[in-house]
């Protein structure tokens, strides 16, 4: 009897961490991915769809202007439900920490259908940083019969929390496969990156920069002090700073107060996922609060400093390969500058070990999915 096993995500993270798993849960035998995105992010949910070739079979379209986490919340309840009751399916799979992925979840457990959760296990041991992620991941974990921990410090939070270690496994993260697979893409056909050949010839010569910032956490004063540090670091003579710059009006308007203006900083929509992938392969460091960047940079060899509090992604810091330098202006400025002058740091941490993972997470995933069919968890 096939599997029916309902993948659900519905921003650009988890489209990008779960297309290789719904193509590898494809490539087997005895099971039937079933696609349902909420388009928590719409247009840049799309671009990895194509990218990634996705044809999700819903969409529910759940996007809002100036929604609040209570009414998405309800609303992603209710949507994400009546799919359920439609396809039944016989486990669910979510990704990471997002209200689409907790809802998704716990519509599930409210049918008392199996949930599969990729990128388990993730601890900042702070419910306010990330907000509302922290939380978010944790209601899913208690919920959860496999974790996919991507490394052994999220096996370890899990075990911490008394989680069966049966249904534990370590399988790396999926954002490495996605790497891989976009990489060869753009192997293949070079043109699909080729959007940032003005960028490059505007700043030849130059030391590249890449900057990320949308952090719910950081709305306000934080993205205020990131703001004014990329325009303190843009004032060197050997440095260009390229910002794709997050949809949310939130961070719109407090980066084009600082930084419209600046020469030698490009603000840019958000790039498709090849060219974002382009980009870390040209820039010298990472500036970012994000999460996935912080997994992806490595991988490429590149220094990445986290400009949050904390990160529920501490290996990369142990690794030595990311620092945390929060949102103080002066520390992002000092380090950033530490790394453009002092070679010797810089070759550390852009040699350190990648811990995230090797490719292959997203075969593992999907034949633990296939294995543990039919058996009841809890
Ligand atoms: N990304 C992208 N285009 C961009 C910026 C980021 O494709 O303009 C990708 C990036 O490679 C990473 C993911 O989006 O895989 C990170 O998403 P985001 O920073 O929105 O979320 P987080 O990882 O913090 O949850």
């Amino acid at each position: 009897m096939t599997q029916k096993i309902l993948v659900i995500f519905g921003t650009r993270p988890e489209a990008i961490k779960l297309f290789p798993v719904v193509h590898a849960l494809d490539a087997l035998d005895g099971v039937t991915p079933i696609v349902c995105v909420t388009a928590q992010h719409r247009e840049i949910l799309d671009q990895v769809l194509e990218i990634g070739k996705i044809v999700p079979d819903y969409d529910l379209d759940i996007m809002q202007p100036d929604q609040t986490l209570d009414a998405l919340t309800a609303r992603l309840l209710t949507k994400i439900g009546a799919v359920m009751d439609e396809v039944q399916p016989d486990r669910v799979i979510v990704q990471g920490d997002t209200a689409t992925a907790m809802v998704g979840a716990l519509a599930a457990y409210y049918r008392k259908i199996p949930v599969g959760h990729v990128e388990a296990g993730l601890r900042s041991y702070n419910i306010y940083h990330p907000w509302p992620e922290e939380v978010n991941r944790k209601m899913i974990g208690t919920i959860a019969d496999l974790h996919f921990a991507p490394t052994q410090t999220s096996a370890n939070a899990l075990l911490k929390e008394a989680v069966n270690p049966d249904h534990v496994h370590i399988t790396g993260n999926t954002v490495i496969d996605a790497l891989h697979w976009v990489t060869d893409l753009i192997a293949q056909k070079p043109e699909m990156a080729g959007g940032l050949d003005e960028l490059k010839a505007r700043f030849a010569g130059k030391r590249i920069i890449g900057v990320t910032s949308h952090r719910r956490e950081n709305f306000g004063g934080g993205l205020e002090n990131i703001a004014k540090a990329i325009a303190a670091i843009a004032k060197r003579d050997d440095v260009a700073l390229i910002f794709p710059v997050h949809p949310n009006p939130n961070v719109r308007k407090v980066m084009d107060a600082e930084l419209k203006d600046l020469d030698n900083v490009a603000m840019i929509e958000p790039l498709d996922y090849p060219h974002f992938v382009h980009l870390l392969s040209l820039v010298e460091l990472m500036l970012t609060d994000s999460g996935g960047v912080q997994e992806e940079a490595p991988a490429l060899g590149k220094p990445v400093l986290v400009m949050r509090e904390t990160t529920e992604r501490p290996e990369g810091v142990e690794a030595g390969t990311a620092k945390l330098v929060g949102t103080d202006y002066e520390t992002i400025v000092a380090n950033t500058t530490r790394l453009l002058d002092d070679k010797a740091e810089y070759d550390r941490m852009a040699r350190a070990h990648n811990p995230f993972g090797d490719g292959k997470s997203s075969k593992r995933i999907a034949q633990l999915a296939l294995n543990a069919a039919g058996k009841s968890a809890h």
